[in-house]
């Protein structure tokens, strides 16, 4: 009973997560996962795990991945902090970093898991809109503030902001930490990493998710100046000192290691993409330049909400968001394979050609 809660409970609204349906053959574009399964060598190290050593705690500070994590982004291993999905890395950066006197900043249109850690630390933010063809404009963020964050590419939206204006901002910020989330930056986009060792306010979190395919396990990272990952360890150990299970870390070094197969995959992603967009435009949609592994897109004619749900009815699940109203409109459809995004566009054209019929019948253009 709601009487029993904590003051802070009742003031919370949670993240909604896009849903895992449990329906058979299920076209799942919905949530950007990665369509091609992790590697055969994660799938061994996976399995090398079972067994009795399993009754022990697993290391609490992930050396080895933390080793596997530096070497391939060429720092070292005092510069990873790494966490159970990169949400549970977002979370303690909130607490340690972010959290001042200044309003935290980040775009009005951007991933909605940054409010909700603001509302559960009590972190003050400000959003700022994003320009009308959906990018980030630095000059909008150089003013006092208790840091920055936001997805480079961004998310829902899949623009990427460019190396060199992420750098004026890294700069024009000193006084601040600036979060950079590459959730999606192995489809296409530049990466910030090289940059942390000349900038000590610079955090770039990653995540297996989605361009290592492994949303299951729940792994993620952050990169940065060790007087940063000192700050998250710190909230790390105050909250679940054994944050990632033996298969999460065994998984994961396998993951970092076989680097040639993920590139497979990223490839093929990219590829299907450019099909995809092809596909869509053909179809009359506006499609948002993606360098992420979905695409964001609207239709001219057609309301996102009702072109979501007839996709649904048709076994093809993508997301749609309500808020705020600006991207009401729009489809964040996650790339999938190719024969995938072949049904999602087979659908979208009966779709699309049954509701012609249906308003010239009417007699009643459909308005727009
Ligand atoms: C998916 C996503 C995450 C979270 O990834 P996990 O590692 O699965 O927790 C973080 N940021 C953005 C922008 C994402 O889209």
């Amino acid at each position: 009973m709601s009487r029993y809660w904590s003051a802070v409970v009742h003031g919370l609204t949670p993240y909604v997560p896009g849903e895992q349906p449990k329906l058979p053959n299920l076209v799942k574009l919905n949530t950007n996962e990665n369509p091609y399964g992790p590697s055969p060598r994660v799938l061994e190290a996976l399995r090398a795990e079972v067994g009795d050593s399993l009754r022990l705690y697993p290391d609490p500070v992930s050396e080895r991945l933390r080793q596997a994590i530096a070497m391939r982004h060429e720092v070292t291993a005092t510069n990873v902090f790494v966490g159970n999905g990169s949400d549970e890395v977002l979370a303690h950066t909130f607490q340690a970093l972010l959290k001042h006197d200044a309003p935290v900043l980040f775009p009005d249109i951007t991933y909605s898991f940054y409010p909700v850690y603001c509302r559960l630390y009590g972190i003050e933010y400000q959003q700022l809109p994003l320009t009308g063809s959906f990018e980030i404009d630095i000059d909008d963020y150089l003013k006092p503030n208790g840091g920055i964050i936001f997805p480079n590419p961004n998310a829902p939206t899949a623009r990427l902001l460019a190396q060199p204006e992420i750098e004026r901002l890294i700069q024009r910020s000193a006084g601040s930490v600036v979060v950079i989330d590459e959730a999606y930056v192995n489809f296409g986009g530049v990466s910030a990493v090289p940059l942390i060792s000349r900038y000590p306010n610079l955090l770039v979190t990653q995540t297996l998710s989605k361009s290592r395919s492994l949303a299951g396990l729940r792994v993620g990272y952050a990169i940065g100046h060790p007087d940063l990952i000192e700050a998250l360890n710190r909230v790390k150990d105050s909250f679940n000192s054994y944050p990632l299970n033996r298969f999460a870390q065994a998984g994961a070094v396998a993951a970092m290691e076989d680097q040639a197969y993920f590139e497979d995959t990223w490839r093929k992603v990219i590829d299907s993409r450019r099909r995809l967009v092809a596909g869509l435009l053909n179809l009359d949609f506006e499609v948002t330049p993606s360098t992420a592994n979905f695409v964001f897109v609207r239709h001219p004619r057609r309301a996102g909400a009702e072109l979501a749900a007839q996709l649904r009815e048709r076994g093809i699940v993508v997301r749609n968001f309500q808020n705020p109203a600006r991207i009401a409109p729009y489809l964040r459809i996650s790339i999938g394979t190719d024969a995938q995004c072949d049904a999602l566009i087979a659908s979208l054209r009966e779709i699309l050609s049954e509701s012609a019929a249906e308003s010239s019948s009417s007699g009643h253009p459909q308005l727009s």
